[in-house]
């Protein structure tokens, strides 16, 4: 595992002597260690800048160590801020403002003008927001104090979000096959989205992994079955069926790791020599933090790996999702999702099986995958899409049910949901928005973090939450058309 911090950057001046400038130091190093007993990465205590060369010299460094996932800054006292605009000029690093105070509280006896003096962060993180809004900078802002949960849960998430900038900017993506003939919004311009996103989405022939499948040993096999059989229940005799899934997905791996990639797609109408469509052997490698989408859908596949980063463990629990049939009875209006096989078991409520049906589409033989139901909670759905010049990333929140019905004869994992901020106007905003059919459905990553996400990767951003309405969400488009033109 390669190295990851973040780096705790103080803004100060000369002016009040180095007694005062210790003092912010050495505080500023105890923030940097209390908190990182609490974060998912250590903030590390750098400089108390005084200088514009003290300045850019960190952020030169920042942008060019592997190990430092973003820069946190803080005014202890004031900083003048024509100091930080070479810095920030070059910072290529995700920025994140800490407004926060060193005490919590205003002392009553001890305030007098050499405390006003040390403890200034009211107004020397006024400067320093000025400078970054006048440079129309790319930052987090969060405020509060800093051993308040809230705040520390706000910088644990954004921490997050940057770790899975750093993935995305060298993610590299895998296809087997090209996407669904015909299918529009699986497309994309893949040089507009490596220079915006980082991502390297290329192709490899399906006849070089069924050369693959073909050399991976009955003893591979063996271990992986074991693996299946430890982490789920088996509901099949057929095993030669279960084993065919299991060198399908040793041989997507082979090659995946060979290439250095974190995401593949595949499509049922590009499987010459393959006798299953991959089902348990996609589902498995998405457990394992791999990005998947069907019918060709590189985008959906390389946001789930992305969003598995940004979660727990940096493997959450998010899945590619299918926006397949509703339920509209009244009082009773759910989204039912799932895909014709592939859903990771990340978002499964309980223990998944692994199954055998006959698959309608793509002329194979009936292939294994694990079925389950999606656990309750609040989650989100997120699409990214190709405008034509831009990429819009699109959210909605949503909250996820036990699915209401058994469905004894549905052969696939399925999750069930009440879309914000209700399923009709939830429809229409997304059908005005241009969200596709697939998504990544998250219940470990929030809408801020996409939010954040997408900011720091320079992309539009709509969220459909409990408050919007089709109305005020054609104005927030139209608006925003306007906007990323000129952005260009
Ligand atoms: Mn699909």
């Amino acid at each position: 595992m390669n190295k990851k911090e973040f780096w705790f950057v103080v803004g100060s001046q000369f002016l009040y002597g180095p007694e005062v400038l210790d003092t912010v130091a050495r505080r500023a190093e105890e923030m940097a260690k209390e908190l990182s007993k609490q974060l998912p990465y250590p903030l590390v205590y750098k400089v108390t800048a005084k200088t514009n060369g003290e300045i850019l010299e960190v952020m030169k460094e920042a942008n060019h160590d592997d190990s430092c996932l973003g820069v946190v800054t803080w005014c202890h006292t004031f900083s003048p801020s024509k100091m930080w605009i070479n810095g920030l000029e070059i910072l290529q690093k995700p920025y994140c403002h800490l407004a926060t105070q060193y005490n919590r509280e205003i002392p009553n006896e001890e305030i007098d003008m050499d405390f006003m003096n040390l403890n200034q962060a009211a107004h020397g993180d006024r400067e320093h927001g000025f400078i970054a809004a006048r440079m129309r900078k790319p930052r987090k802002v969060i405020a509060g104090y800093w051993k308040d949960e809230a705040v520390i849960k706000r910088l644990s998430a954004w921490m997050r979000t940057a770790n899975g900038v750093a993935f995305s900017r060298s993610l590299r993506v895998m296809r087997f096959g090209d996407n669904m003939r015909e299918v529009a919004v699986t497309e994309g311009d893949k040089v507009e989205v490596q220079m915006k996103l980082g991502w390297q989405v290329n192709t490899w022939p399906v006849g070089k992994l069924v050369e693959t499948m073909e050399a991976v040993a009955e003893k591979e096999i063996d271990e992986l079955m074991d693996v299946y059989r430890s982490s789920y229940d088996f509901a099949t005799d057929d095993e030669e069926t279960v084993r065919y899934q299991a060198r399908e997905e040793i041989a997507i791996k082979k090659m995946m790791d060979a290439e250095g990639c974190s995401a593949f797609s595949n499509t049922f109408q590009d499987l010459y020599g393959m006798r299953q469509l991959p089902g348990l052997a996609t589902q498995h490698l998405m457990a394992q933090g791999y990005g998947y989408g069907g019918e060709g859908d590189w985008k959906v596949s390389a946001m789930q790996a992305i969003m598995k980063r940004m979660g727990k463990d940096e493997n959450g629990a998010s899945a590619f999702m299918e926006d397949y049939t509703y339920n509209l009875v009244p009082d009773a209006k759910y989204s039912l999702g799932a895909h014709m096989l592939e859903v990771c078991p990340s978002v499964a409520a309980a223990k998944p099986r692994i199954e055998v049906h006959p698959l309608g589409i793509g002329d194979r033989e009936a292939p294994a995958r694990l079925v389950f139901e999606g656990k309750e909670g609040d989650a989100i759905v997120v699409s990214l899409i190709d405008m034509g010049g831009r990429l819009r990333l699109i959210c909605q929140d949503i909250h996820c049910v036990k699915p209401i019905l058994p469905m004894p004869n549905l052969p696939v994992a399925r999750v069930m949901w009440q879309a914000m901020p209700n399923l009709e106007t939830g429809l229409e905003c997304w059908i005005t928005a241009g969200g596709a059919h697939h998504t990544v459905l998250s219940y470990d990553v929030t809408a801020e973090q996409m939010k954040d996400w997408a900011t720091i990767m320079g992309i539009e951003f709509v969220h459909i939450t409990k408050d919007t309405t089709v109305d005020s969400l054609e104005k927030e488009l139209f608006l925003n058309d306007i906007a990323w033109k000129l952005n260009r």
